[in-house]
């Protein structure tokens, strides 16, 4: 059963049947799922939901589907990590990290929109899905359209990461790579899908996708004892997800499943691609595109569809936008590794070295709940990291030539204690 009232114009208020459908045709705003909450409220408790296999689809009835989900059934409910010793290194007495770096299937974030969007296409009868994507949302699509063998068009500029590209082709997707920017991909596409009639999970059935992102938030408030964070800094790409975390946190206030919703929310972006933090920083309400340059590639959406949206969500919630150079993007993945033995993509050095900023500039204080949002899996961006980490030392099977390279090596090989 669903408790979907509508598609509702986030500009005008105009309601829309829950079809596949975007944009308001009165004033173009773009459509966003709203819900009947109170007969939510008759059947969702915190026990109810604790109840349930620890799964993103225990929260089922805030999520847009008519029926139980058809595809990527298991994605979800991954660690809310106390990260003690990063906490330490940034001074700072409770720190976590929410770890979508270890997501099922594809080690990001996106298993949760694309989840939600292809059981949704399945429901509106659609036979093909696809998408524009920075990189995870291809690995995404290929391996959750593959899993319910359902064909699949990925979309993508053809600079990206090989690893990530490589994680598309394996599940037999059918790749085009666009000879361009990401803005560029994503403007072809909406063409694509008016003449295809193709499930564009991000683009055509959007407003279902984005739902999906609630998720990340619903998990960290129950994860924390359902409660949540005075603070969380969360990455942008095109500004969806940060609204969709502020979102869920205001809808478990509503349910009664959280008393209060006192968190302020960051968002973490590049130097090299940073319109949204931009605007922010200066106050505007106006989003100036860029063209991206950063080794960050999963955030490079120049021109974002929810630019606009997450800055009034980092205004209202009392948060700001902060960014990082490429080279303390590279720092926020190697301390975060490091200190937590978790290796994140670049989007995490990006979300990292950001919580670094805000804390040493005083922004954030030391004695106050933070989470740092990790979204996708360092294996898929190792690219970032040729020529920066050191090579392992080489020595013949030898035990002589380890004991020379101990003495010799100074700190690297030196035993300690
Ligand atoms: C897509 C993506 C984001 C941000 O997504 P938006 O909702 O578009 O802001 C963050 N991190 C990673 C790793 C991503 O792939
Ligand atoms: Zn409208």
């Amino acid at each position: 059963m669903s408790f979907v009232k509508a598609l509702t114009c986030r500009e005008c208020g105009k309601e829309y049947p829950k079809e596949a459908l975007h944009v308001c045709e009165y004033c173009f705003g773009p459509l966003e799922v709203s819900y009947n909450y109170d007969e939510i409220g008759k059947v969702l408790s915190r026990e109810v939901i604790e109840g349930r296999a620890p799964n993103m689809w225990r929260y089922k009835e805030l999520l847009p589907l008519d029926g139980d989900p058809t595809v990527g059934k298991d994605v979800g409910f991954t660690p809310l990590v106390r990260a003690h010793n990063l906490g330490k290194v940034l001074g700072v007495k409770e720190l976590y990290i929410k770890n979508d770096a270890v997501n099922y299937p594809t080690l990001s974030f996106k298993d949760r929109v694309v989840s939600v969007a292809t059981s949704r296409a399945l429901e509106m009868g659609f036979k093909t899905v696809a998408c524009a994507s920075t990189g995870n949302l291809a690995n995404s699509v290929a391996a959750n359209a593959a899993s319910v063998g359902m064909e699949n068009y990925v979309f993508i500029p053809n600079d990206l990461e090989k690893t990530k590209v490589m994680g598309t082709l394996i599940y037999g997707s059918k790749v085009v790579a666009i000879k361009g920017t990401y803005d560029e991909v994503n403007r072809l596409c909406s063409e694509i899908a008016g003449k295809y009639g193709w499930a564009f999970v991000n683009i055509n059935i959007r407003p279902y996708y984005a739902e999906g992102s609630k998720t990340f938030g619903f998990e960290i408030a129950e994860q924390l004892g359902w409660k949540v964070p005075k603070h969380i800094i969360v990455p942008m790409a095109g500004g969806s997800l940060i609204t969709k975390i502020w979102k869920a946190f205001n809808e478990f206030h509503k349910l009664g499943l959280i008393d209060k919703v006192d968190t302020k929310v960051y968002g973490a972006q590049a130097t090299g691609c940073s319109p949204i933090v931009a605007a922010v920083k200066a106050g505007a309400e106006l989003i100036k595109p860029v063209r991206p340059n950063t080794i960050a590639k999963s955030l490079a959406i120049g021109n974002p569809a929810d630019g606009f949206y997450s800055a009034k969500v980092m205004r209202e919630s009392g948060g700001t936008g902060e960014d990082v150079s490429d080279a303390e993007i590279i720092d926020g993945m190697k301390l975060l590794a490091e200190t937590e033995g978790i290796f994140a993509e670049t989007a995490g050095g990006v979300t990292v070295g950001v919580t670094k900023k805000l804390i040493e500039s005083g922004r954030i204080p030391k004695d106050e709940s933070i989470v740092i949002s990790v979204t996708g899996n360092g294996l898929k961006t190792q690219e970032a990291l040729y020529d920066v980490l050191e090579e392992p030392t080489v020595i013949e099977a030898r035990l002589k030539d380890f004991d020379d390279l101990v003495e010799s090596s100074g700190d690297r090989y030196a035993m300690e204690g």
